[in-house]
C-alpha cells in the first residue's frame, strides 16, 4: 500500500532537463503541489512518524520548504520557523555559510526563532548535497534546539546529502528518490 501510493507521488514529480544549467535535472514539485490528493499524500506521508509525538517548531527551508513545512506543522499543531536566505529577515538574525559548487551561500534565522531544548523538524523539498540543510542544523543546533528529524519529499541518494545528514546525529525521512 505505502509503495504504490509512492509511486503515484513520484509520478507527479515534473523533471525538467538541464534546468538551471547544463547537466542538472530540475525535479519541480509544482506539479504535486498542484495536485490535491499528491500534497495531502505528501504532507501525510512527511507528518506520520511524527504524530503524537513532542514536536515544538517546523523549520522550513526557503523557499519550497515553506509550502510544505507549513502544511507540515499545520498537521502536527507546531509553531513554523523560516530559514530564509541571507538579507530576507527583518529581525535580528543567527546566520550561517555553507559552500556550493562555485563559491558559498548564507542562510539566516530570527535569534528568538527557537529557544534552547526546542524539538525541531527541518522541511526542505529536495536534498542533494545537503549543504543547505547541513547549515540550517548547524544554526538550529547551535540555538540549542534538538534536530529530532530533517525531511524531505526527493532524495537524490548517489550525490549523498541523506547520508551526511545521517552522518551528523539527524535521522533523516525522504519520501521518494530519483537518480
Ligand atoms: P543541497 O544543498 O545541494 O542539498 O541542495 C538542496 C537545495 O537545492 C534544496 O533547497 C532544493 O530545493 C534545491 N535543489 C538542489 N538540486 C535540485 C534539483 N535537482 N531539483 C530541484 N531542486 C534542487
Amino acid at each position: 500500500m505505502e509503495a504504490r501510493r509512492h509511486v503515484a507521488l513520484k509520478e507527479s514529480i515534473r523533471s525538467i532537463p538541464d534546468y538551471p544549467k547544463p547537466g542538472i535535472i530540475f525535479r519541480d514539485i509544482t506539479t504535486l503541489l498542484s495536485d490535491p490528493r499528491s500534497f495531502r499524500r505528501a504532507v501525510d506521508s512527511l507528518v506520520h512518524p511524527f504524530a503524537g509525538g513532542r514536536i515544538d517548531q517546523v523549520a522550513g527551508i526557503e523557499a519550497r520548504g515553506f509550502i510544505l513545512g507549513g502544511a507540515v506543522a499545520h498537521q502536527l499543531s507546531t509553531g513554523f520557523v523560516p530559514i530564509r536566505k541571507k538579507g530576507k529577515l527583518p529581525h535580528k538574525t543567527v546566520s550561517m555559510a555553507y559552500a556550493l559548487e562555485y563559491g558559498t551561500d548564507e542562510i539566516e534565522i530570527h535569534v528568538d526563532a527557537v529557544k534552547a531544548g526546542d524539538r525541531v523538524i527541518l522541511v526542505d523539498d529536495l536534498i542533494a548535497t545537503g549543504g543547505t540543510a547541513t547549515a540550517a542544523v548547524n544554526l538550529l543546533r547551535g540555538m540549542g534546539a534538538e534536530i529530532v528529524a530533517a525531511c524531505f519529499v526527493i532524495d537524490l541518494p548517489e550525490i549523498g546529502g541523506a547520508q551526511r545528514l545521517r552522518d551528523l546525529g539527524v535521522p533523516v525521512r525522504t519520501l521518494m528518490e530519483f537518480e
